[in-house]
């Protein structure tokens, strides 16, 4: 596996296809807690990688159609409600939820990194025991983002599917 550092805010991320950590300029060279526990976390997702753990693989395997239903699924709804036309609508409901079960996918694959991250972090000992309650803050932080999108992302789905027909009969 090879660390190299990414442009831009909050760009970090581990990229399994390449096995390449990538991060970005403000956590690869602050020596805070914070940069340590991002850099811990995406490291954990390394582990994840050599571990073979499922859900990462399935969550990988999901990217292309979760990019191609995020992009597409707005506009087709947007369009669909506009020109009154259902079948868009649906079309952009499908391309939605194939969104949304990516989010659904992350949200263990998130959990799992953190907290082999802090495994990691307090065995190797590179935060002493009054940092790492900071450490575990920070990445709680970053998971509960997660969450709050992921349940923001199927309130929208759970509307949607309401207000297109497919789910209560109501095809108002
Ligand atoms: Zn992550």
């Amino acid at each position: 596996m090879r660390i190299e550092t990414a442009q831009g805010f909050l760009s970090d991320h581990y990229d399994p296809r390449s096995r390449v950590l990538r991060l970005s300029p403000d956590v690869y060279s602050t020596p805070s807690l914070a940069a340590v526990g991002v850099a811990a976390h995406e490291a954990g997702h390394a582990l994840q990688h050599a571990a073979g753990y499922a859900p990462l693989s399935l969550r990988t395997a999901l990217v292309p159609a979760a990019s191609v239903g995020s992009q597409l699924a707005w506009p087709l709804l947007v369009f669909g409600f506009l020109l009154q036309a259902t079948a868009l609508v649906k079309l952009g409901v499908v391309f939605f939820a194939a969104a949304v079960v990516f989010q659904l996918v992350t949200l263990p694959v998130e959990f799992n990194a953190s907290r082999r991250a802090l495994a990691a972090v307090e065995s190797v000992g590179i935060l002493g025991p009054d940092e790492l309650p900071g450490a575990r803050q920070v990445l709680t932080a970053a998971a509960l983002t997660y969450v709050a999108a992921a349940v923001t992302s199927v309130m929208q789905l759970l509307y949607f599917l309401l207000r297109s027909g497919m789910l209560g009969g109501n095809d108002e």
